[in-house]
């Protein structure tokens, strides 16, 4: 038994679909530009680079529903929709080929991000860190087991706010699979279990206004609900 000097913090989890039991969350890594439409419409070349990953702190990671809190030091939070992948198993320089066989499940999630913060860290080649992860910038909607959906690679990935539909693609238009996402993070570091992967964001991202009402999907994985607080 560790005497800590301080009550330790409670671990962060994601509520699982059909169960009470919750997953436990290691790490937070998303994958930035893997949708080519969502490249062009911030000015970049959606051309088929290495991707590339940032990360968000465990405890970003918030259940998507009821309200979230509207950030500090913004003025421009942008919603960006995205499949999570959540790791079971522990995996370094993982094939593609066995890459899914790592995966314990899906959900849906929204990258929230301080989009001025961010656009002012990129002019000045500045850490992302501020801009992606503040308290509560990672709502996740109940995992679904993968032994009970398989592996969506196709279908519909949506996002509308106060029942506007702002973001629309398909998962078939991810620039890099699950498979190979998987494969390229475990190059550079040793996935386990716990870990999640915001997998990239549909073209359609624009900034949410306090009081706004967001509904997201993922066709096969489900669909989340909330709203953003009217005062931070
Ligand atoms: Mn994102």
């Amino acid at each position: 038994m560790i005497n800590f000097v301080i009550t330790p913090p409670t671990h962060p989890c994601v509520a699982v679909a059909g169960s009470s039991a919750r997953f436990p969350v290691r790490r937070v890594f998303c994958v930035g530009r893997n949708y080519a439409a969502h490249a062009r419409e911030m000015g970049n070349d959606p051309d088929r680079e290495p991707p590339f990953f940032f990360t968000k702190p465990a405890d970003a990671v918030v259940p998507a529903d009821g309200t979230i809190p509207y950030p500090p030091l913004t003025s421009s939070l942008h919603h960006e929709v995205e499949m999570v992948v959540a790791i079971g198993r522990a995996g370094f320089n993982v094939s593609v080929e066995r890459a899914l066989d790592h995966v314990w499940g899906y959900g849906v999630g929204i990258d929230l991000t301080r989009r001025d913060i961010q656009d002012i860290a990129k002019k000045m080649s500045r850490p992302w860190d501020w801009a992606k992860g503040f308290d509560s910038s990672g709502p996740c909607g109940p995992l679904v087991r993968a032994s009970a959906i398989g592996h969506p690679s196709q279908g519909k990935i949506w996002l509308s706010v106060n029942g506007t539909i702002c973001q629309e693609g398909d998962l078939n238009e991810m620039i890099w699979s699950v498979a190979e996402i998987i494969a390229a993070i475990s190059t550079g570091i040793s996935l386990a279990p716990g870990d999640l992967i915001f997998t990239g964001t549909p073209a359609g991202v624009s900034a949410l206004l306090p009081g706004d009402v967001v509904k997201a999907g993922v066709d096969g994985v489900g669909e989340i609900s909330f709203d953003i607080a009217h005062e931070a």
